[in-house]
């Protein structure tokens, strides 16, 4: 009854929307060093300073805590009912931007381009315009909405954990911070290094190095190792078989008796392992096929080997290959990995179905690691995160967005965690619309104008239909 007015008011929002996102782009809010009454530095604290000035545009009862969050509050009298979180902060941006400088957004042929248009500073925009229209148009909520804006999200969310130290989460809450139609699912994640010291194997052919990766949670796309005493025509042979069998590419080169060898395969997220190729398990995979004098370090490579397995995303190996309908397999990936004459440490990623647990993941993983002579770090799994599908909130929200797509959205289940991944009845909801690649964290990142329009029509029908209205009087 609400959506012509919705519909309506919006439209005519469509320019200073963009106004805005454009003003909130132009702040670089990636995370600096702390400054007093800064937690997350200059930029951060700006971007904050600018929205809650918005905020205060479109009529809420503002609050700043402390430079970690910002809120703003639609019917603050009323019992809150809904928590809607975004975020200000950016990640890091490269020199290789082609459609515009990062910080300098532009609109081209229906796209907003700049570093967080897409994440998320227009989804946030969605929101602060989705609770303005509610204000502007005065349908009576029967109960609050708050809009929170974080400034930490992108480096580990420690703005909401100093926030939820102090507040009570809202009975629902939404994060437009992903995708369309709406994550209810997000999987469990244990990280661990584990590691090994041994005496060096000083007899020829030896191994004197191997590196790869970057970052725990990404298939590492590169891998190096350096090696003495192999001849030129067992590595060709071992090369030529390697890049055949494991789409990888190889290159060699000799200095001083001692050879560098460099494996690229293809990097990835290590929530979706298969759609890489990794390139520390193909490195020691090659390793093993050339004959390197024995030794305990050689002998501890093949250990590594022998528990990630070229090509095994599923954890099989390490005893832990376990999937459920609701989630689908558990991934395991070796994403960061240093082997030396005397020690050698490897990190692992993995990300566990709601039906994994400490019992049956940390601990038998733990316990495969231990006895094949590895020490392993201690710690507990980040557990996963599930909001019943056939719930109020997932319903209602997927109604929204099937009224103004007609798609018939099914909840999604993710590898990865959002923001409200530790909140109780939290989902992600929008903004990249199925099939869109926005570039999030990437170069050119951009928003479809029409997407961040539909988005806060959306995202007010979605406050209409949770917080309920009262009866006419
Ligand atoms: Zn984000």
């Amino acid at each position: 009854m609400y959506k012509e007015k919705i519909d309506q008011y919006i439209d005519s929002q469509k320019e200073q929307m963009v106004e805005d996102l454009k003003s909130l782009v132009r702040i670089d809010s990636q995370k600096t060093e702390a400054k007093p009454g800064k937690p997350f530095g200059e930029g951060a604290a700006s971007v904050l300073e600018a929205g809650i000035r918005l905020m205060e545009r479109a009529g809420l009862s503002t609050r700043n805590y402390e430079n970690y969050v910002i809120v703003g509050d639609l019917y603050p009298e009323k019992e809150k009912q809904l928590d809607i979180l975004a975020h200000l902060d950016v990640v890091p941006v490269s020199e290789d931007w082609t459609v515009t400088a990062p910080f300098d957004p532009k609109v081209v042929d229906g796209k907003i381009y700049g570093r967080g248009t897409a994440d998320d500073k227009g989804p946030a925009i969605a929101a602060l315009y989705a609770m303005k229209a509610v204000k502007d148009l005065e349908i009576p909520l029967k109960k609050g909405v708050r809009l929170i804006l974080g400034s930490d999200e992108e480096c580990g969310s420690s703005d909401l954990e100093y926030y939820y130290g102090q507040e009570k989460e809202a009975p629902m809450s939404f994060t437009p911070d992903a995708d369309f139609p709406l994550i209810n699912l997000e999987k469990g994640a244990l990280h661990k290094t584990f590691e090994a010291s041994f005496e060096e194997g000083k007899e020829l052919p030896r191994i004197l190095s191997v590196d790869g990766g970057l970052k725990v949670n990404v298939v590492p796309g590169k891998a190096v190792a350096v090696v003495e005493g192999i001849s030129k025509d067992l590595l060709v042979a071992a090369a030529n078989e390697a890049e055949q069998e494991q789409h990888v590419q190889i290159q060699w080169e000799e200095a001083e008796g001692k050879t560098k060898i460099e494996v690229k395969g293809v990097s990835a997220h290590a929530s979706t392992p298969d759609q890489g190729v990794n390139a520390v398990t193909a490195l020691l995979k090659l390793l093993q096929k050339l004959p390197f004098a024995p030794c305990a370090g050689v002998e501890k490579l093949n250990r590594v080997l022998s528990l990630f397995p070229h090509g095994e995303t599923d954890g099989t190996s390490l005893g832990v290959k376990m999937e459920d309908e609701i989630s689908g397999a558990l991934t395991m990936n070796l994403g960061i990995f240093h082997f030396e004459p005397t020690h050698l440490e490897g990190m692992f990623d993995s990300r566990i179905p709601v039906c994994g647990n400490d019992e049956n993941m940390t601990k038998v993983v733990t316990k495969v690691l231990e006895e094949n002579g590895f020490a392993v770090e201690s710690g507990m799994m980040s557990q996963p995160h599930y909001v019943d599908p056939s719930s109020d909130l997932v319903q209602k929200l997927l109604a929204c967005f099937e009224a103004y797509t007609g798609i018939q959205g099914q909840p999604l289940a993710i590898g990865g965690g959002t923001y409200v991944h530790h909140l109780k009845n939290g989902v992600a909801f929008g903004c990249a619309m199925p099939g869109v690649d926005n570039a999030m964290h990437g170069d050119n990142e951009f928003m479809e104008l029409d997407t961040l329009f539909m988005s806060a029509k959306i995202f007010a029908n979605a406050i209409v239909a949770l917080c309920g209205v009262e009866e006419e009087k």
